[in-house]
């Protein structure tokens, strides 16, 4: 059984229909959505959340103050993150980076050369560089994570980042929207259905779409 490359078009309309709008990425800025895409390394999104509700009662969700902040002050407050030292450390270098060079002049750049910078920075790997690509500069750039690998994986389609990130890129539309609302629909479709273990009800292994 493998999906074809229309599929993956004809699947976010199923996701879309079944779980409707999902209004991603939930931040007030784009140095939020950096700053959230660090600290969702290995944890759950509610502990993002609760560190970035910190950091916003600290005025740190800006690059020039959160540089300047204390770092044990920082470690305190991603704590519920895990790999905390490592992740203040990285949140004061990026946001080190963008004083440096100024997030509007960086988020212009086009989609591959943003990404290469984002790269760049350490902590900032494939799925990261994505995700403030993506949902911070609004730029395509396809993100895949732990779920779209488990539901490709599903569907008879295994590779790495880069090999299943290009398979997406090259049957949507290049399309800013679809890029951002089709990963959101993958997690949240991930959480209802596959941690839930609801595969004998899966919407994604019918018959017309794998082969
Ligand atoms: S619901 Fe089950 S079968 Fe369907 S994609 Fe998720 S893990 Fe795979």
């Amino acid at each position: 059984m493998s999906v074809r490359n229309k599929d993956l078009l004809q699947i976010y309309h199923i996701l879309r229909e079944e779980l409707g709008p999902q209004y991603w990425w939930p931040a007030e800025t784009a140095f939020e959505v950096v700053v959230g895409a660090m600290l969702t390394q290995q944890t759950k999104w509610s502990n993002v959340e609760k560190a970035i509700c910190a950091l916003r009662e600290h005025g740190l969700l800006e690059p020039g103050t959160l540089a300047e902040a204390d770092i044990a002050l920082i470690e305190k407050l991603v704590r519920c993150c895990g790999f905390y030292c490592q992740k203040a450390s990285r949140l004061k270098g990026v946001a080190a980076y963008f004083i440096e060079h100024p997030m509007d002049a960086v988020f212009s750049l086009p989609a591959d050369t943003l990404r290469q910078r984002m790269l760049s920075l350490k902590g900032v790997g494939n799925e990261t560089a994505d995700s403030i690509v993506l949902y911070a500069a609004h730029k395509p750039s396809f993100v895949i994570d732990a779920y779209t690998t488990r539901i490709m994986k599903c569907m008879g389609v295994e590779g790495d980042y880069m090999r299943l990130k290009s398979l997406f890129e090259s049957s949507l539309p290049v399309d800013v929207g679809i890029y951002q609302e089709y990963h959101a629909l993958i997690v949240e479709y991930s959480k209802r259905f596959c941690g839930k273990k609801r595969c004998d009800e899966c919407l994604l292994l019918r018959q017309d779409l794998c082969e």
